[in-house]
């Protein structure tokens, strides 16, 4: 285990030393999707920056129980307390029973989270799955008094947790400025106060998700969902909780005040939210049109595309930025980006092959062999500065150069220690494949390959070399293909 690891931490607003509560245990919870549409480029960009965190603290060891939630009940237009339910919506609109959408739009995700080699979390829970752990977490603030019940919702009371406890702890937001900055309570004049927020609502009479509840039958707010979630299956207090940088304030805010007063302490040590996609230097929004599904970028169905680009070159260019910058979306960067990951994925191919000369008669390159370690620990170097996906890449492309050198003869590879070539080999295919999570794409052309194939046999039968016919034939019946000679011409077929 690395014992410099250092991560930026929302909470201080600062780098810290990472120290988990109990190593080597690591507790890490996510906000999830909300499943009423399709997962865009944005939400993947935060999926990706965890799923880095959660690749590189288990390859320095750690045990790391990973939960990550789906948001399908309680999650209102606007984010806020009041609208429609995101996912009745979408039902309505659909003609479809809010389930329906829920198991489509969990799906939808679950496959380009696939696609996108993301890995699956420990733990999946659902909100509405907890609705008896969300009820008592309201009781339990009910209780402790912070909060009210004004005609069957509930509202936690922020004036009153916060003569006590910081509200604005972690997004540094002050309260005053909060309250001149809040909208008339006209209209919500459920609420004592511009800041509180819903803990349970009472569903209006066409409300289809509805739970029975000590105060009405309705709904939970969406805050408290991730507050019971990440508590029962991390215990009270845990190491990391992520998310995306919009939902700092004011869903983690709100998180925070419901543990302090419901469970009695602030639940995560280390905060940490990943950074804006933007696109062609603008904010990704629906109204601007510049607002990228990944299946677009994957099949190149875009205005704004000039072709598409492989799941890998989307992985590959979101990691050349850290997770904490804005990352800016263009043709150019992708075009770039795809050569990139070929390189590193030819790096993977030619690495392979290499192996070390059984009869070593090379002199040692010292300088060259302290040269390569230097690569390989610059590697973890990287991830331990917060982990730094863009500076990591960099440091693998150096070693890629000296492959490169090995693999066309430039470089004798007995000039090497066994040991140092064991290492720059096993660093180069850990960091690509484990820790970046970068895969070797197979080609997808397999029909155009095998007409090539055919059209060699055509060439063969025309010049009689009964030889070269029969290999071919061989060649292609052991990969469980026949060819079979037509009147019309040449066709193939599975072998049956
Ligand atoms: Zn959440």
């Amino acid at each position: 285990m690395q014992q410099n690891l250092k991560v930026y931490n929302s909470l201080s607003s600062s780098k810290e030393r990472f120290e988990p509560l109990s190593p080597p245990y690591v507790g890490m919870y996510v906000c999830g999707p909300t499943v009423y549409s399709d997962v865009h480029l944005g939400n993947l960009r935060s999926f990706l920056s965890f799923d880095i965190i959660y690749r590189y603290l288990t390859h320095i060891g750690y045990k790391v129980r990973y939960v990550r939630n789906i948001t399908d009940v309680g999650h209102l237009e606007n984010d806020a307390d009041e609208g429609e339910d995101k996912i009745e919506k979408k039902a309505k609109l659909e003609n479809l029973e809010p389930m329906e959408v829920v198991h489509k739009y969990t799906q939808g995700f679950h496959d380009v989270a696939k696609t996108f080699n993301l890995k699956e979390p420990s733990i999946e829970p659902s909100a509405s799955g907890h609705m008896i752990e969300q009820i008592d977490l309201i009781k339990r603030i009910l209780k402790a008094g912070m909060a009210y019940e004004t005609n069957g919702s509930v509202y936690f009371d922020v004036m009153k947790y916060h003569e006590h406890t910081h509200y604005g702890i972690l997004s540094g937001r002050v309260l005053d400025d909060l309250i001149s900055g809040s909208r008339e309570l006209e209209g919500q004049d459920e609420k004592r106060g511009p800041l509180d927020f819903a803990l349970w609502k009472k569903a209006a009479p066409a409300h289809i998700m509805r739970w029975p509840s000590p105060w009405s039958d309705g709904f939970p707010g969406w805050h408290l969902e991730c507050s019971t979630m990440s508590t029962k299956y991390l215990g009270k207090q845990f190491d990391i909780h992520g998310g995306g940088m919009d939902l700092k304030f004011p869903h983690h805010e709100c998180e925070i005040a419901q543990c302090v007063v419901g469970y009695g302490a602030s639940p995560a040590k280390y905060w940490m939210h990943a950074n804006m996609l933007t696109v062609n230097g603008q904010k990704m929004s629906k109204s601007l049109g510049n607002s990228f599904l990944p299946q677009q970028l994957f099949n190149g169905n875009h205005e704004l595309l000039d072709r598409a680009y492989s799941p890998m070159t989307l992985r590959f260019f979101m990691l050349q930025t850290h997770y904490r910058s804005t990352l800016n979306l263009s043709n150019e960067a992708l075009t770039a980006a795809s050569k990139g990951y070929k390189k590193l994925a030819n790096g993977l191919r030619v690495i392979g092959q290499l192996t070390y000369p059984s009869d070593q008669q090379g002199v040692i390159d010292e300088q060259v062999n302290q040269q390569i370690k230097e690569f390989c620990d610059n590697c973890y170097h990287a991830l331990n500065d917060d982990f730094n996906t863009a500076k990591a890449i960099a440091h693998l492309f150096n070693i890629l150069k000296k492959v490169n050198s090995m693999h066309n003869g430039n470089f004798d590879i007995a000039q090497l220690t066994p040991e140092t070539f064991e290492r720059m080999k096993s660093t180069f295919r850990q960091f690509v494949q484990e820790v970046l999570g970068l895969t070797e794409e197979k080609l997808n052309n397999q029909d155009q390959l095998l007409e090539i194939v055919i059209a060699s046999y055509r060439e063969a039968k025309v010049e009689k070399n009964y030889e070269k016919v029969d290999s071919i034939r061989n060649q292609l019946k052991n990969q469980g293909i026949v060819l079979k000679d037509m009147k019309t011409g040449v066709d193939w077929a599975y072998e049956e």
